[in-house]
């Protein structure tokens, strides 16, 4: 092996990737962390986070992730920005390919995360951390005795819209379509919940208050009569799913079929040396905590790797 093989590669800077960094960072690898085009993850983008342990009066996101960065950073771990293109697990050492350059790595972690899905709309992202949220165990807490919308027609758009009765004195659930793609429990769940009420056939247009940098409502279109309405509240969630990063493995290692990596005891892949971690691999809890706590079984077992192949 040259010196210029890493012993291990970590993709992401979220929760995951982050931990992995620490606990590979401590057990001496000088993990290289790869940043991505969403440096620190899903937390970057909330704002006061009060259920991550350890922090009784919460901590924003951004600044709790800026300091598992520096934990790492003490103890050796080196970050360099960058999209990773692609990879090969079939070679030995695993290739990774960020911008123009190969990185050649023993052992490598897949803590990219997934991405929430957005409209779109650039009132909607002008407004996100003001107002509109695609987190409601995050955010919800804000809302208290407030009006607010949530946007899908999934199990998730159903939780959250239950979850976010314990805050907003009403939640309307704004579906573009009459059928519902979410179980048959959730739906009665939230169909049966006095807070609720279900608005179907209708799109957001436009979230209204990008100059006021608060959300004051939203301009709804109702897909069968075109009718344009507003609906006033005060917060907007998404709930219309999830989309792991992991397309630049496909075919390498498993995927199921929303494309997030299929792993077994918790973290390994099929390929040998090559972990996943975080929400990339999690389509259940997807939570800051337990993200951060895949991230250090990713590592330890990166350790334990490289102690039975060699460094
Ligand atoms: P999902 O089932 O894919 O549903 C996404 C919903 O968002 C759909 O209703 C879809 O509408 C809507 N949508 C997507 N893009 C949209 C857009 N651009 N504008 C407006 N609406 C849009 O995703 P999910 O609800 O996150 O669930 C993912 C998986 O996790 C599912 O298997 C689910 O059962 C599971 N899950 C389970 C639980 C639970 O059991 N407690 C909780 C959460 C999630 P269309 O229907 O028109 O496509």
């Amino acid at each position: 092996m040259t010196d210029n093989v890493r012993d291990t590669v970590i993709i992401g800077t979220g929760c995951s990737g982050l931990t992995a960094a620490i606990y590979a960072a401590r057990a001496n690898l000088k993990p290289l962390v790869i940043e991505g085009h969403e440096p620190g993850g899903q937390l970057s983008i909330t704002t006061l986070v009060e259920n991550f342990p350890g922090w009784p009066e919460g901590i924003q996101g951004p600044q709790l992730i800026e300091n598992m960065k520096q934990q790492a950073a003490r103890f050796g771990a080196e970050f360099r920005m960058g999209h990773v293109s692609a990879a090969d697990l079939s070679k030995r050492p695993l290739e990774v390919k960020v911008g123009g350059e190969t990185i050649q790595t023993r052992t490598l972690i897949i803590a990219s995360g997934a991405s929430a899905r957005w409209l779109g709309l650039p009132s909607e992202q002008a407004l996100i951390g003001h107002g509109v949220s695609s987190c409601a165990t995050c955010d919800g807490f804000f809302f208290s005795g407030k009006e607010i919308a949530v946007v899908g027609g999934g199990d998730s758009a159903m939780e959250e819209a239950l979850f976010l009765t314990r805050f907003a004195t009403k939640v309307t659930l704004l579906h573009r379509r009459e059928q519902f793609r979410a179980s048959k429990i959730m739906l009665d769940r939230a169909m049966a919940h006095p807070q609720i009420a279900f608005r179907s056939n209708t799109v957001v247009e436009e979230v209204l208050g990008v100059e006021q940098k608060e959300v004051l409502g939203l301009r709804l279109r109702d897909t069968v009569t075109s009718e344009e309405s507003i609906l006033p509240i005060s917060g907007l969630f998404l709930g219309i799913g999830h989309v792991p990063n992991a397309k630049m493995f496909e075919g390498q290692i498993d995927l199921d079929h929303d494309g997030y990596i299929k792993t077994r005891d918790y973290v390994f892949t099929r390929v040998p040396g090559v972990f996943a971690c975080g929400d990339v691999q999690d389509r259940r809890y997807r939570q800051a905590i337990t993200a951060a706590g895949t991230g250090c079984m990713a590592a330890l077992e990166v350790e334990k790797f490289l102690e039975e192949h060699g460094r």
